[in-house]
């Protein structure tokens, strides 16, 4: 699918207004949020999600979060909202937190991919917030990078992906988080499905009680096991290197590594550090700083792609705060390959 011409727009109130205009009209938008740009369409709209779909090369039974810019979207959404859910609509919205709450009949049916819950998000961006509110809809935008891609942190990446495939992206500059939403289901017990950069314990200080966290946040499911959310069983992130995380300090990677050293081998390693590795490296971020490993992450994986890296050493990021949102994207980047030296 190529072939349609993709505008590039700095975000300003023109370009808004072009973008809630073709939103309104069935089409999809490329949009920044402080997490990583979404790929936008009318959630009330059957054609204008399924556009989102081939757009992205998304798997059909893979459901699509749901952004809306005020209280007064919720109930286009979600029915039957528990008390759990408006406690953390307080704490966390607009912000980086989804929730998974029983679906409306008024949804277009292909946003939940045949569940009956949606997950549900306030966005915090001014442009995303900007768009719904011009556009006057609920917005359903998964992440803005070709299916298996890692998401898209700068409107240059969804260009990358998306050109031919969309008509329009607005670029907000750099995505200020970097990593996708926390996703928790308040459908049963309170459970994070997905790390972010609201974390379980934050969460649970707000609903004063326990939140569990879904064992497929650390662990490859095991053959034939239902994933508690659809995108747990896909692979993530992915760049077309093979990854393999190094647990131990830098000393031990660097002496594995040396070990390794040949052509296409790369080191994805902490600012700094690229002195003491004996192949070449692109860094995430700074090591006791997890906020700045979550805004370089995806972007590195992209420039390994770009090196033409075969195979990659990973320095394994801290597990504390969004830390653990690293860890896990960087996880499924690597396939679960985590080597302690
Ligand atoms: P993305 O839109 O790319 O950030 O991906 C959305 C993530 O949220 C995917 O991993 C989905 O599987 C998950 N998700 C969305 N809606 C639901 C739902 N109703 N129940 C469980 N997980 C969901
Ligand atoms: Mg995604």
């Amino acid at each position: 699918m190529s072939g349609m011409d993709t505008g590039l727009l700095a975000v300003n109130p023109g370009s808004v207004a072009k973008a809630a205009a073709l939103l309104r009209r069935g089409q999809v938008v490329a949009i920044p949020t402080e997490t990583v740009y979404g790929l936008a369409a009318n959630a009330l709209d059957e054609k204008a999600v399924e556009r989102i779909f081939t757009a992205k090369g998304r798997p059909q039974d893979n459901p699509l979060i749901v952004h809306i810019d005020s209280m007064e979207m919720l109930p286009m959404a979600a029915r039957k909202i528990p008390k759990e859910a408006l406690l953390l609509a307080k704490a966390f919205w607009p912000g980086p937190l989804t929730m998974v709450l029983p679906r409306t009949a008024r949804l277009a049916p292909s946003v939940s991919a045949g569940l009956d819950t949606v997950g549900i998000r306030m966005p915090a961006h001014p442009a995303a917030r900007a768009v719904i509110a011009a556009a006057g809809l609920p917005l359903a935008a998964p992440s803005a990078n070709l299916s298996g891609s890692p998401s898209p942190t700068t409107a240059q990446h969804v260009l990358a992906d998306m050109k031919g495939r969309i008509p329009l992206i607005l670029d907000g500059g750099n995505s200020p988080v970097g990593v996708e939403s926390t996703v928790i289901t308040l459908v049963g017990t309170p459970t994070v499905l997905r790390p972010g950069f609201v974390t379980a314990n934050e969460i649970a200080e707000v609903l004063g009680g326990p939140v569990a966290v879904a064992a497929a946040v650390t662990a490859p499911l095991a053959a034939g096991q239902a994933p508690a959310s659809p995108g747990m069983k896909y692979k993530h992130y992915a760049p077309k290197a093979e990854i393999t995380i190094l647990q131990g300090n830098l000393a031990q990677f660097s002496h594995y590594v040396a070990a390794k050293a040949t052509g296409g081998v790369w080191a994805l390693c902490f600012e700094g550090e690229e002195t003491e590795i004996p192949v070449p490296c692109v860094t995430y971020g700074k090591k006791n700083n997890p906020a700045t490993q979550a805004t370089a992450l995806f972007s590195a994986l992209r420039t390994l792609d770009e090196k033409g890296a075969k195979t990659v050493f990973a320095r394994a990021p801290g597990t504390s705060g969004v830390g653990f949102a690293v860890y896990n994207r960087l996880l499924r980047a690597a396939a679960f390959r985590v080597l302690e030296l």
